[in-house]
């Protein structure tokens, strides 16, 4: 294995056993992925942050074609319309952090810049923050609405559900999911009236 493409493996399996340790993500229900010469290495389906290895990522061509017999993560198409539209971006990672979960929940007056301003770092690491509307998680739906909303921000809370932030790199985007996180967190805490919604009980 080349030395780059090892690296960026051992930066995506630090970053997401760091996110599970920590309770910023639960279950099997976090996904990441960075590109590496054209292809997109994304955790497989049904793996765990907190049990990550190397051996755990779906190789698959921008298309979306499988290319080494790995079951990419139901979420890809997530990760495929970011890199489509912002070319900088070569790194997703999409959590259920707590705070920014409890954040999505939120009834919204507006779809861009959805995270309150009480510390410069969000704007600073990340940009803006946009809104995704509900789709159920790996439907057609969801993934239409993404990529129909991502000129809304630089990274995204998808309604009632989580958070999706990309980098130039692993640690990049590692350290904005940090700060969406940690800014939600300030946002649900000083919610004077916080009101939230469900999502449609049929769903
Ligand atoms: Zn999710």
């Amino acid at each position: 294995m080349d030395a780059v493409l090892e690296k960026k493996l051992m930066d995506a399996v630090w970053a997401a056993n760091s996110l599970f340790a920590r309770g910023k993500t639960s279950g099997s229900s976090a996904n990441l992925s960075f590109m590496h010469e054209g292809k997109i290495y994304i955790t497989a389906s049904g793996t765990c942050f907190g049990t990550l290895t190397p051996d755990d990522f779906a190789i698959v061509s921008l298309e979306g074609e499988c290319l080494n017999g790995k079951k990419a993560s139901k979420e890809l198409p997530l990760h495929r319309y970011y890199y489509e539209s912002k070319p900088s971006v070569e790194a997703v990672i999409h959590t259920h952090g707590p705070y920014a979960v409890l954040w999505s929940c939120r009834k919204f007056e507006k779809s861009t810049d959805i995270i309150p301003n009480y510390t410069p770092y969000l704007k600073m690491k990340v940009g803006k923050i946009g809104l995704i509307p509900y789709g159920k998680p790996g439907s057609p739906e969801l993934f239409s609405a993404f990529r129909e909303n991502l000129d809304k921000g630089d990274a995204y809370i998808l309604k009632n559900h989580g958070a999706i932030v990309g980098g130039k790199n692993i640690m990049e985007a590692f350290f904005g999911i940090e700060e969406l996180e940690e800014s939600a967190k300030l946002a649900c805490m000083t919610d004077p009236s916080p009101v939230y919604e469900l999502i449609n009980s049929s769903i």
